[in-house]
C-alpha cells in the first residue's frame, strides 16, 4: 500500500489530466447506463403494451449513448495515454539522475545489466500502474458504484442475493494478492538477472570466441531463462486457479438471481422486462469485478517493480558532499598530500595501512609497486570515488571532504589504465573535456596528445563513428584520445594511470610526448606498472604492503637496492 501511495505521488503534477480522466470515465460508465433501461422500455412498452411511436425514440437514444460513450472513452484513454507516458519519462529521468548521484561502490557491486533492467524493464513494469492499473480501476469502480446504485433502486432483494459472493470475492483476492506479489518479486529479480548474463556475455563476446565458450554460454543463459519460466508460471497457475475459480463465483450468483428472479416473474411480481433490464445489469456488474481481479494481478507485478526502482531512488551515496559546503573561489595550485591514510573496500583487507605521500603544486612523481600495492586505489581516493576510512587527503591544504565533489573532479584529469570513449565520434568523445570547446580547441588538445595526426587519417575524421568503447580505435589510439579530452578539461592535478597492455614502441614513444604536454606546468601522478614510462619524473614513491616503502629519484633508488631496484631488475632483467 505504502509502495502505491508513493507511486501515485507521480500523478501529483497531472492533476488536471487525473481530473480529465476521472470525468471521462464517469461519463463513460453513465452512458454505459443507459442502453439497458431502453431495452426494458423496448420490451415493456414497445413490445407488450404495444407503443410502436417510441421505437424510432429508443434507437436514437441507443445510438446516441453508444456515441457518446465512445466519444468520452477516447477521450479518457487520450488523457490516460499523455498522462501515463509524461509519468514514465519523468521516472526515467529521475531514476537516471539517481544513478548519476550514486557513488562507485554502487556500480562495482552489481551488475551493470541488473541496474539497467531497474532503470528500463522495472519502470515499464511500474507504467502498467497508470496504464491498464489507474485506468481499469477508476473505470471499474465507477460501473461498479453506478451498477450497484440501478441494482438496489430496481429490486433490493435481487440486489442482495447478486452481491452474496462479493465476500468470498474479497478473501480470494486478499488471498491472491499476498501470493503472487512474492512470486512478482522473484520474477522481477530473475529478470534483471537474466538482463545481467546478456550484458556480460555481450560484453565478452570476444573471450567467448576465442575460448569457444559458446555452448557453455548458451547453457548458463538456458538455465536462467529457464528458471524465469518457472517464476512466470508460478504467479500464471496461481491466476489459472483464481480467475475462473472468481468467474465461478460471480456466475453462481447470476444464477441465483435468475432463479429467485423467474420466480418473482411468475409471482406476477417483477415484468420480464424488468428481469431482463436486471440482468443485464448484473452482467455489466461482474465486468467490472473481473476487471478489478485482472488489474489486481498486474498490479501485484508493478508494485514488486517499482519496490526495485525505489530501492535506486533511495539508495544513499556512499561518498556525498557534506550540506553548506562552498567551492573555493580560485582553483587549485594542486599541492596534494595524503596524511597516514587509511583505506579498506572490505574492512577484513586493509589496501592501504599508512600512507603519507606529499606532492608539490607542479611537481611530478610516479607510484610504483608491485601489482595489487593499491596503485590504482589512490587515484580512487584522490577522486573521491571512495572516501579514505582512516588518515585525511588534502589539495592546497584543504580536505577534499570539505570541497563540494563536483569543483574536487573538476580540479583533477584523469587517464584511466583501460581509457573508456562512448559509443560515438572522436569529436565527441575530446569534447567531454569541456563541452562548450570549438574545433581549434578541440584540434590543439588533439596535437598535443599526438592523436590529430590519426584522426584526420579515419575516414571521417573527427566525425569517425568510433564503436562502443572505442572499439574501432587500437589501445594506443583510445588512449591518446582521452589524453586530448583531459588536455581541454585543462586542469591543475593529473593522474596517468598507465596501460598496463604492451604497446608497440612507436606507439609508447607518441604516448610519452602527449604525458609530457599533458603534464607541463601541473601537478603530476603517475600510476606506472611498466617502470619504463617513468624517466621524466621528479620523484618516485614505491608503496608495498599498503605503506610508502621508498621514496627518491631513479638513481637513488637504484642504488638503494631495495624494493624499486627488485622491481625494475625484474622488469627489465638487468
Ligand atoms: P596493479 O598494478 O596490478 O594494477 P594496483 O597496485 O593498482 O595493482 P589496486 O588496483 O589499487 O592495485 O588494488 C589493490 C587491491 O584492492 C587489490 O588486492 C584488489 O584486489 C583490491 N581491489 C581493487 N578494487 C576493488 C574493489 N572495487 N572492491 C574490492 N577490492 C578491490
Amino acid at each position: 500500500m505504502k509502495t502505491l501511495l508513493r507511486v501515485l505521488q507521480y500523478l501529483r503534477p497531472y492533476r488536471l489530466m487525473v481530473l480529465g480522466t476521472f470525468l471521462f470515465a464517469g461519463l463513460t460508465t453513465a452512458f454505459e447506463l443507459v442502453p439497458p433501461w431502453l431495452i426494458k422500455i423496448l420490451i415493456d412498452d414497445v413490445i407488450q403494451a404495444n407503443r410502436v411511436e417510441l421505437l424510432t425514440w429508443v434507437f436514437v437514444g441507443l445510438a446516441g449513448s453508444y456515441l457518446l460513450r465512445n466519444l468520452c472513452s477516447s477521450m479518457r484513454i487520450r488523457l490516460n495515454n499523455s498522462l501515463e507516458q509524461q509519468v514514465v519519462h519523468d521516472l526515467h529521468v529521475q531514476v537516471f539522475a539517481a544513478l548519476q548521484r550514486l557513488s562507485i561502490s554502487f556500480f562495482e557491486n552489481r551488475p551493470t545489466g541488473e541496474i539497467m533492467s531497474r532503470v528500463l524493464n522495472d519502470t515499464e513494469h511500474m507504467q502498467r500502474i497508470f496504464v491498464d492499473g489507474l485506468e481499469e480501476i477508476i473505470t471499474a469502480g465507477l460501473t461498479l458504484i453506478g451498477i450497484m446504485v440501478v441494482l438496489f433502486w430496481l429490486n433490493w432483494k435481487l440486489a442482495l442475493l447478486a452481491l452474496l459472493p462479493i465476500p468470498i470475492l474479497i478473501i480470494g483476492a486478499a488471498l491472491f494478492t499476498k501470493r503472487v506479489h512474492g512470486y512478482y518479486r522473484e520474477i522481477r529479480k530473475g529478470a534483471a538477472e537474466l538482463n545481467a548474463l546478456l550484458q556480460d556475455s555481450l560484453a565478452g563476446i570476444r573471450e567467448t570466441m576465442g575460448f569457444n565458450r559458446q555452448p557453455y554460454e548458451q547453457d548458463r543463459f538456458g538455465r536462467k531463462s529457464d528458471q524465469c519460466r518457472k517464476d512466470t508460471l508460478k504467479a500464471m497457475y496461481l491466476w489459472s486457479f483464481y480467475s475462473p475459480g472468481m468467474m465461478l463465483i460471480g456466475s453462481l450468483g447470476g444464477a441465483l438471481v435468475l432463479w429467485f428472479g423467474t420466480a418473482e416473474v411468475l409471482a406476477k411480481h417483477l415484468s420480464v422486462g424488468e428481469l431482463v433490464m436486471f440482468t443485464s445489469y448484473l452482467a455489466l456488474f461482474y465486468v467490472p469485478i473481473n476487471q478489478i481481479h485482472s488489474v489486481n494481478h498486474m498490479l501485484q507485478h508493478a508494485l514488486a517493480a517499482s519496490e526495485r526502482v525505489f530501492d535506486v531512488l533511495d539508495t544513499v551515496p556512499d561518498v556525498r558532499d557534506e550540506p553548506g559546503i562552498q567551492a573555493p573561489v580560485a582553483r587549485f595550485t594542486g599541492a596534494v598530500a595524503f596524511d597516514h591514510v587509511q583505506f579498506h573496500y572490505r574492512s577484513d583487507a586493509p589496501i592501504l595501512k599508512d600512507v603519507s605521500i606529499t606532492v608539490r603544486a607542479g611537481e611530478r612523481v610516479a607510484l610504483v609497486g608491485p601489482s595489487g600495492a593499491g596503485k590504482s586505489t589512490t587515484l580512487k581516493l584522490l577522486n573521491r570515488f571512495y572516501d579514505v576510512t582512516g588518515g585525511s587527503i588534502t589539495i592546497d591544504g584543504m580536505d577534499i571532504r570539505r570541497v563540494p565533489l563536483a569543483f574536487l573532479r573538476n580540479q583533477i584529469g584523469l587517464v584511466q589504465q583501460e581509457p573508456f570513449l562512448f559509443n560515438g565520434t572522436v569529436r565527441e568523445n575530446i569534447l567531454y573535456g569541456d563541452l562548450s570547446a570549438g574545433q581549434e580547441a578541440i584540434e590543439a588538445a588533439a596535437k598535443a596528445a599526438r592523436a590529430h595526426e590519426f584522426i584526420v587519417k579515419l575516414p571521417e575524421g573527427y566525425d569517425t563513428w568510433i564503436g562502443e568503447r572505442g572499439v574501432k580505435l587500437s589501445v594506443g589510439q583510445r588512449q591518446r584520445v582521452s589524453i586530448a579530452r583531459v588536455l581541454l578539461k585543462d586542469p591543475p592535478i593529473v593522474m596517468f594511470d598507465e596501460a598496463t597492455s604492451n604497446i608497440d614502441t612507436e606507439t609508447e614513444v607518441k604516448i610519452r610526448e602527449a604525458l609530457n604536454e599533458l603534464t607541463k606546468g601541473r601537478t603530476t601522478i603517475i600510476i606506472a606498472h611498466r617502470l619504463s614510462t617513468i624517466n621524466e619524473v621528479d620523484r618516485i614513491i614505491v608503496v608495498e604492503h599498503g605503506r610508502v616503502v621508498e621514496e627518491g629519484t631513479h638513481e637513488v633508488l637504484i642504488t638503494r637496492g631495495g624494493v624499486y631496484s627488485r622491481l625494475y631488475e625484474a622488469q627489465f632483467q638487468v
